[in-house]
């Protein structure tokens, strides 16, 4: 599974609205909507893989052009947000309100009601698995307690990560505010993904990757990430899907859960 969180303005405004004078910054944080997503795009077409763009509210409304053209490329988008908010400083009613808000907006400008949800930060609060489950989404794809998807007690599947499998790590930098870390080099982090990457497909596992298009739209990264996915697809038994495709398979396939799990309720 692909993913682009398009966080765009908001990884700067969620912080303080004040960084809305800061041009530099803005700028760094706009590359990704309007120069990051088009070249990723145009990748995506060239090697003939879907993948999944988790946007916030903000952003769709702000790039609909950017929108229209995902959509128009065969790609899923799912919920991330409307100010791309932090769910651990929310309350219940203030995340439900988001999340129907955001909804509605993904609804109207995509003409598809989204199916997925990715927490911003990648942090849930007890209580979302439940409320995505109320508002009738097909999976969540924000916690890291597997490497295979699993399903939460209310049927809703969880698509889970890892922080390994994320670019933030190894790209983002800022200097004021202090962001990330010096950059890494793409071959130092093609061998991080790729070792990854094996080691998983021998596991049978599901090999998420989260990139943002502000940091894998810069072009030595899109070469990076064609090298990976030219990699996947010569290896082969790989299979590429959007989130809702796999949250349909493991809803039809409960044989294809895993078996061993010392804790889990069935073993208990
Ligand atoms: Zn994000």
């Amino acid at each position: 599974m692909l993913c682009f969180d398009v966080d765009g303005e908001t990884t700067a405004l969620s912080e303080s609205p004040a960084f809305a004078q800061r041009r530099t910054l803005m700028s760094q944080c706009e590359y990704g909507p309007r120069i990051g997503v088009p070249r990723l795009l145009d990748l995506l077409k060239h090697l003939g893989v879907p993948a999944t763009f988790f946007i916030p509210g903000y952003i769709a409304e702000n790039h609909p052009r950017m929108v229209e053209a995902i959509v128009a490329h065969g790609h899923e988008i799912g919920l991330h947000g409307y100010l791309h908010e932090k769910l651990a400083g929310l309350s219940e009613p203030e995340e439900e309100a988001i999340l129907v808000r955001c909804l509605d907006l993904l609804t109207r400008l995509t003409g598809r009601r989204p199916a997925g949800y990715r927490a911003p930060w990648f942090e849930t609060n007890p209580w979302t698995a439940a409320l995505l489950g109320r508002h009738a989404l097909d999976y969540c794809a924000s916690e890291m307690g597997d490497d295979v998807p699993y399903t939460h007690p209310n049927g809703l599947v969880e698509i889970p990560g890892q922080w390994l499998l994320e670019d933030w790590e190894q790209f983002a930098f800022n200097a004021d505010p202090a962001w990330g870390f010096i950059p890494e080099n793409c071959a130092k982090v093609y061998d991080l993904w790729w070792r990854e990457f094996e080691a998983m497909h021998d596991f049978g596992s599901c090999f998420v990757l989260t990139l943002h298009p502000w940091l894998s739209g810069r072009p030595s990264r899109v070469r990076l990430l064609e090298d990976i996915i030219t990699g996947m697809q010569a290896k082969g038994g790989v299979w590429f899907a959007r989130g809702h495709e796999i949250a349909g398979y493991v809803r039809t396939h409960p044989e294809a859960r895993r078996e061993i799990d010392f804790d889990h309720p069935a073993n208990a």
